[in-house]
């Protein structure tokens, strides 16, 4: 009975009181399939690696003669391994802040710290590659949230933007502030993503290329995370491409307002 399901708050509106109706049911039920969607996809996504090291193992009992097949499988056994633990973590954090309606903790965070740790973690791989590092725009900006969370969307952006780049290409991280908006955008000179599959790729477990993605140990978890985090934040996120051109992420967060200068707090 949907009826059940409706919840009744009261407004004033001028002289008059008015009743809103909200459908809740509606909601719930919308709440419940992304939840059944989820949970189909994390089993569908889980049965390759599984099965995989399955077997690996397998084989590994029936090759133990041989020191060379078996040092093979194993390093085989490792990757799996590693696949599986990257997208276990990864679909707990996104379940995590898919739950999340607004950020629970809001501390002032400097933007600067985010992209200096964001950074750190994406050293080695922009080293292996050769790619450039780059970054500008104005410091100082501050945003209130959580502090791990932004480090986390951040990092992801230039994670895949090294990814996704050739050996030797440049990365750049820029941050500048306007009308109370902090944007931080993400530019690469890399494969792009093409046209017509511009508008999925926040979807949890899309990717534009999976049989590469599953090469390089792409979950296509990633930007759907990222997409989650800015929102909880308040914030959006926009993506402009170019297929064999490059890619720009940009991430739009309320600006924290600057403390009161003597001046300010007078007039
Ligand atoms: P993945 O783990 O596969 O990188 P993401 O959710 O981070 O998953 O990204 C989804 C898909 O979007 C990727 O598989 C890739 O096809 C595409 N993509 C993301 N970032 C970039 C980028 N900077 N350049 C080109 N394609 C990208």
């Amino acid at each position: 009975d949907a009826s059940l399901h409706l919840s009744v708050r009261g407004a004033r509106l001028g002289s008059r009181y008015v009743l809103l109706l909200a459908d809740d049911h509606t909601e719930a039920k919308r709440l419940e399939e992304v939840r059944r969607d989820f949970v189909a996809n994390i089993s569908h996504e889980l049965k390759t690696p599984i099965g995989a090291v399955g077997l690996l193992a397998e084989a590994l009992e029936s090759a133990s003669e041989d020191v060379t097949q078996v040092r093979r499988f194993a390093a085989r056994l490792r990757v799996e391994s590693d696949r599986l633990a990257q997208m276990t973590q990864e679909i707990i954090e996104l379940s995590r802040v898919q739950a999340m309606d607004m950020v629970e903790k809001a501390d002032l965070v400097s933007i600067d710290a985010v992209v200096a740790r964001a950074l750190d973690g994406n050293r080695v791989p922009a080293e292996a590659d050769g790619i450039r590092l780059i970054t500008g725009g104005t410091p100082g900006l501050k945003v209130y949230g959580d502090e791990n969370l932004l480090t986390t969307a951040v990092h992801n952006l230039i994670a895949n933007a090294i990814q996704y780049s050739p050996k030797g290409s440049h990365v750049g991280i820029g941050v500048r502030s306007t009308d109370g908006v902090v944007e931080l955008s993400v530019t690469d000179q890399g494969v792009g993503i093409p046209e017509e599959e511009l508008g999925r790729v926040f979807e949890r477990f899309f990717r534009v290329d999976p049989a590469r993605s599953r090469h390089t140990g792409g979950t296509g978890l990633g930007l759907s995370i990222v997409k989650h985090v800015v929102q909880n934040h308040g914030g959006d996120i926009r993506v402009w491409s170019q297929k064999g051109h490059g890619s720009t992420f940009t991430i739009r967060l309320p600006s924290a307002p600057e403390a009161p200068t003597a001046q300010g707090a007078r007039s």
